[in-house]
């Protein structure tokens, strides 16, 4: 392995700086979950490692007019820790708090687990339903990208050269409204799913109004699922409304076959996760609790 440089940032525009001087072989480290045991295994050789976790703006979570805006590096722990982030996206809390053990929550943060583009990343179904925002910044400036839009395959993100994650923006959340996060794996914990369901709904009395459904681990990329959510959309959950959205989760399915589960198999848990899924974020409207699921 050739000699690796380590650089501190300060500031945005200087881990900015450094990944552009880096030249492609520039790497981010938030949490290092990922990356270490990447370049432990050698699939990843780092010319410059830049670490994000002394810049202030990526290891904070802010509120604004109901808008929470949670820095790209900051630890899971410290986001399933937030009493206000908790109440208004507990399905987003939920999927974030389900990536690894307590050790790895103290480090795995949810820009690491965007950026490192794993179709079974638990975070970003749960993102995606929430109509999630990335925030990137790169030698051109800052833009703006709908997250399901941010990963365009396995291991594979919308960067350009440069440019870096600075934060991850959740919309303010309308009132009755609520979202869960369900994920299939073999074990009880610390495996990768199978299907992963990230459902958002937004409820007036007993009929839904909106909807959004995030698909992981199923296709290259995690899906957004609008056949799913129009199907949800103006009925009361009813058995034929969320048979239709189960139906066209497991449409939208393009699964590998491996010792995880078969096509077969994750074709068809990926409609009964989201019944499941929507239900709890439904039950959460009515105030009923669910504690999040391991
Ligand atoms: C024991 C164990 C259990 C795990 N369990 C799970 C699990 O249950 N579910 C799950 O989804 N994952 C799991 N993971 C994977 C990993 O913990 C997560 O993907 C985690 O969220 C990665 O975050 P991080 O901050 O550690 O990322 P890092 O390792 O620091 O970074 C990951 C990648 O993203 C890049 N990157 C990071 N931040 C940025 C940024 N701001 N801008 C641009 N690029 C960036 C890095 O350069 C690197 O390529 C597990 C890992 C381990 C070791």
């Amino acid at each position: 392995m050739s000699e690796i440089q380590y650089r501190t940032a300060k500031n945005i525009k200087e881990a900015v700086t450094l990944m552009a001087a880096a030249k492609g072989k520039g790497y981010i480290l938030a949490g290092g979950t990922d990356l270490l045991v990447q370049m432990k295994a050698g699939t990843r050789e780092p010319g410059t490692i830049i670490d994000v976790k002394k810049i202030p703006e990526m290891v904070r979570i802010t509120e604004k007019g109901g808008a929470f805006t949670i820095g790209a590096a900051t630890p899971a722990a410290v986001i399933g820790e937030h009493p206000t982030l908790r109440k208004a996206w507990p399905g987003v809390v939920e999927a974030i708090n389900l990536i690894g053990s307590t050790q790895v929550q103290g480090r795995a943060s949810a820009g690491g687990n965007l950026c490192n583009a794993s179709p079974a990343a638990d975070s970003v179904p749960a993102l995606v339903a929430a109509g999630c925002v990335v925030r990137v910044q790169g030698p051109e400036g800052k833009r703006d990208i709908p997250v399901e839009e941010f990963n365009v395959g396995p291991g594979k993100t919308s960067l350009k050269p440069g440019e870096i994650v600075v934060s991850l923006t959740l919309p303010k959340r309308p009132k009755n409204a609520s979202d869960a996060y369900l994920r299939l794996i073999p074990r009880t914990e610390m495996d990768i799913a199978v299907v992963g369901v990230g459902v958002s709904l937004a409820m007036k009395g007993d009929k839904v109004v909106d909807a959004r459904v995030g698909l992981g681990a199923v296709a290259p990329t995690v899906l957004l699922v609008d056949k799913a959510a129009k199907a949800l959309v103006g009925s009361t959950l009813d058995d034929a409304a969320l048979d239709a959205a189960a139906q066209a989760c497991s449409d939208a399915c393009k699964p590998i076959d491996d010792k995880r589960g078969t096509v077969k198999y994750r074709t068809k848990i990926a409609g009964v996760l989201l019944k499941r899924a929507a239900m709890i974020a439904r039950d959460r409207i009515n105030g009923i609790e669910h504690r999040g699921h391991r």
